[in-house]
């Protein structure tokens, strides 16, 4: 329950059916980025907390008959927790923005796209009845058949806290996994809502576990453990890179999504008020804090000039403020140490030679000097090779280059270690196709930004990661293959005779 209705209850782990406190007893106080107001406290588990976790996940998966329950009745309390999402949205959206500090009217949105989330891979389920496939051995009938991975790690970050956890739970759980839940420490509310709802759902003792605390001792068990069979990761690519060396002990699976460096490539045949509204909300969404951020627009030379103004001149308008207030289009960052590192690559393109066309500093206004904000910034006269460009900064902060030609356009769109998403604006559509054909890029938007739903998949090219969530490629994420070849005469092949 959001404070202004009431204190929030200690938010507890759910292991093996029950809702628990930390073993070592230990707590974490939940801030409000807003305004440094303590909302709520969390159990805080460790190594020991995540381990019983693992093993009540293992128990249920090998002892237990969930991955052996009728997909389309997996399917049925998939959708029981899409219902209950949807009937107490308004709940979780209000939860979300205290957690966060984002407008509740993206908060809403989010909600809304959770719930779908749900519904999509409920629907799902039990659709897929395996592939016969031509045997080329005689007599003899082969088929192929998914069945769930096994114990299912999902981590997850503090940006969209409950729909990157929906992207995870719902494909695992309608594959007929069992999972750890772990969501950001500073960011859990959500997430332990959700918890509460797929216990009234009915989720089985043991499928579904939820252990909170921290990365280097939580996380770091989850990914370690040999007796988990997957990990699927979404936060930073240095977490990733240690993910990936944890999960090697018993050559566990792994997907990764990571950051990005999202380039918006706008041609000067593009629609120029949409463009410049939309680079706007491409990088400025939730203060900048999202994977896809177009954070690095690249804008044919001729028109640059004209569309840095009206780009300056509409982000020195952005009305930041308390995300409950109707009036604010934006939030502040999530916690001190996140608005310190945006600010260090403020400083680092100012000292690369990047020119500050705005913004650059903390707001000015009394009321907003207990959050985290940041004014929207944006650099021009940026280059290739600044890390500033380069190097991704989660934060409201717009990189401005040219280009003259459309090759030139893509070869700098496609220079940096990441692949996450993209953008191409023109009027002439084989143009901007071939452009698109061009980036190396999970998903790129023509004449928009940001679209993202359940139906498509999600996931990065280069060190943006691999493995894909949503669609249906996310949902065979959590399945293994299985061949089955049945010879229908058995007889001896006599090949050892003597
Ligand atoms: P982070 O890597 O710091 O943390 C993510 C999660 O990993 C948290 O739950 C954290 O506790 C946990 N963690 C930290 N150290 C760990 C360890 N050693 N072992 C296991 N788990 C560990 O990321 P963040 O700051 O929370 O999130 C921001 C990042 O997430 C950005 O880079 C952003 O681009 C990325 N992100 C990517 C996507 C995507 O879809 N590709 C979506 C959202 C966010």
């Amino acid at each position: 329950m959001p404070k202004e209705e009431g204190s929030l209850t200690l938010q507890k782990m759910f292991i093996d059916g029950e809702w628990i406190n930390a073993q070592s007893g230990e707590t974490r106080e939940i801030i409000n980025p807003f305004n440094q107001e303590v909302i709520a406290t969390a159990v805080e588990g460790d190594r020991n907390d995540a381990k019983k976790a693992i093993e009540a996940a293992r128990r249920a998966f090998d002892e237990g008959s969930w991955a052996q329950t009728p997909a389309s009745e997996r399917g049925e309390l998939v959708q029981k927790i899409a219902d209950l999402i949807r009937r107490d949205q308004e709940e979780l959206a209000k939860l979300e923005t205290l957690d966060t500090g984002k407008t509740i009217e993206e908060s809403r949105a989010d909600m809304a796209d959770i719930a779908n989330v749900f519904q999509y891979f409920a629907g799902l389920a039990d659709k897929d009845a395996g592939e016969v496939i031509a045997s080329p051995i005689l007599d003899s009938e082969s088929r192929v058949v998914r069945e769930p991975v096994g114990v299912c790690s999902q981590i997850t970050p503090w940006n969209y806290p409950l729909l990157q956890a929906a992207w995870k739970i719902a494909p695992a759980l309608a594959t007929g996994n069992t999972i750890i839940m772990k969501p950001s420490e500073i960011t859990p509310l959500t997430t332990v809502k959700v918890f509460e709802l797929m216990e009234e759902a009915g989720v089985p003792k043991g499928v579904a576990n939820l252990v909170l605390g921290a990365g280097s001792t939580v996380g770091a068990e989850m990914s370690e453990s040999h007796l988990v069979d997957l990990v699927s990761f979404t936060g930073g690519i240095e977490t990733g890179k240690k993910i990936m060396q944890a999960a090697s002990g018993n050559v566990k699976k792994i997907a990764l999504e990571l950051g990005g460096k999202n380039p918006n490539i706008v041609f000067a045949d593009a629609d120029f008020e949409t463009a410049v509204d939309q680079a706007l909300n491409a990088v400025y969404f939730h203060a900048g804090q999202v994977c896809s951020a177009g954070s690095r627009l690249l804008v044919e030379e001729s028109i640059h000039d004209k569309f840095v103004e009206a780009l300056v001149e509409r982000a020195k308008r952005i009305r930041l403020g308390n995300g409950f207030d109707d009036a604010t289009e934006s939030g502040p960052l999530i916690s001190a140490e996140h608005r310190d590192k945006v600010e260090s690559y403020i400083k680092i393109g100012q000292d690369e030679g990047a020119t500050l066309a705005v913004g650059g500093k903390r707001p000015e206004a009394s009321e907003l000097k207990d959050g985290f904000f940041l004014e929207p910034t944006i650099f021009t006269g940026c280059t290739s090779d600044m890390r500033v460009v380069q190097e991704e900064v989660f934060g409201p902060v717009l990189t401005v280059e040219t280009f003259k030609t459309a090759d030139e356009a893509v070869q700098k769109a496609n220079d940096t270690i990441y692949g996450l998403a993209g953008a191409v604006w023109s009027n002439d559509i084989s143009k901007a196709e071939d452009a698109a054909a061009k980036l190396r890029m999970g998903t790129v938007w023509i004449n928009d930004f940001h679209p993202y739903f359940a139906q498509a998949p999600w996931g990065g090219f280069k060190q943006s990661g691999f493995g894909r969530e949503l669609g249906k490629i996310g949902f065979e994420e959590y399945t293994e293959a299985k061949h089955i070849f049945r010879n229908k005469k058995p007889a001896p092949v006599n090949w050892f005779n003597s």
